[in-house]
C-alpha cells in the first residue's frame, strides 16, 4: 500500500519515511507542495493515505487538502504541523484533514494515527485476505500456508514480496501490467534494474512454489500479470 508523504523538512522526512518502509508501507515523498499536486493530478498512482506538512514551498498542506476535497478526492489525510492553536486545528478539520498530528510527536504516535486512519480506509479493507488456503494478514505483516495437516506455516517473504502479494492478492483476476505494479510498488525515485517488476515476481513465484502455488500468478504475454485464485 502507498503512502504519499509531503514534507519539507529532511530529517523528518527521511525518519517518516524509513519508519513507513518497516512496516511494509510504500512512501513517495515529496519535499514540495506544488511537485506533490502536479503528481496527485496526474492519478498516476493510487495512494491509500496522505500526510500533509501544514507549511510547505508552494502549495501549503492546507491548500493540498482543500483542493484534493474540491475534486471529491477521499483520500485519507493526516495534517502534521507545528501550529497547535485552536483556530488552527480547526482549520485544518475544515479543510477536509482527517487527522491531525502536532510538531514535534514520537513516531510510535503517527504509526497509531495512520493504523487507525487505514482501518477506517475502503482501500485498505479487507486487512486479512486469502486466497486457496494462503492466508496474508497486512496487520501483523504475516502470511501463512496451511500444510497436509492443517497447520499454519509461515512463509518468509522480503518486504517487496510481502507487497507484491498484498497487491495481487486485493486484486484477484485482474491483469496487471508492470507499469501499473511499478507505480504502486516502487517508490517514485526508486533507483531500480530495467525489469525489476519481472525479477521480483519470479523470486515470489518461487517462494509460493514451494507451498504448490507456482501457478497462481500468472504471466500474461505482452500484458502482465493475473492472479488466478485456485477454484
Ligand atoms: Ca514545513
Amino acid at each position: 500500500m502507498k503512502i504519499l508523504l509531503v514534507e519539507d523538512e529532511l530529517d523528518l522526512g527521511r525518519i517518516i519515511q524509513n519508519s513507513l518502509n518497516q512496516e511494509k508501507y510504500i512512501v513517495d515523498w515529496f519535499q514540495d507542495g506544488d511537485l506533490a499536486w502536479q503528481y496527485l493530478e496526474s492519478q498516476a498512482t493510487q495512494y491509500t493515505l496522505a500526510i500533509l506538512d501544514w507549511l510547505l514551498p508552494g502549495l501549503s498542506g492546507i491548500e493540498l487538502c482543500q483542493r484534493l476535497r474540491a475534486q471529491g478526492n477521499p483520500l485519507p489525510i493526516l495534517m502534521l504541523t507545528a501550529k497547535d492553536g485552536m483556530a488552527d486545528k480547526v482549520a485544518g478539520l475544515d479543510a477536509g484533514a482527517d487527522d491531525y498530528l502536532v510538531k514535534p510527536f514520537k513516531i510510535v504516535e503517527l504509526l497509531a494515527r495512520l493504523r487507525a486512519l487505514q482501518r477506517r480506509s475502503p482501500q485498505m479493507q479487507p486487512q486479512q485476505l486469502q486466497v486457496g488456503n494462503l492466508k496474508l494478514d497486512f496487520s501483523t505483516s504475516t502470511v501463512t500456508v496451511q500444510d497436509d495437516r492443517g497447520r499454519p506455516q509461515s512463509l518468509f517473504l522480503t518486504n517487496k514480496e510481502f507487497q507484491l502479494l498484498e497487491y495481487f492478492m486485493r486484486h484477484p483476476n485482474q491483469i496487471l501490467s508492470r507499469d501499473r505494479l511499478m507505480n504502486q510498488l516502487w517508490e517514485i525515485n526508486a533507483e531500480t534494474i530495467s525489469n525489476v517488476v519481472a525479477a521480483q515476481v519470479r523470486l515470489l513465484r518461487r517462494k509460493l512454489g514451494e507451498y504448490g502455488y507456482d501457478k497462481l500468478i500468472e504471466t500474461i504475454p505482452g500484458m502482465g500479470y493475473r492472479l488466478n485464485p485456485p477454484s
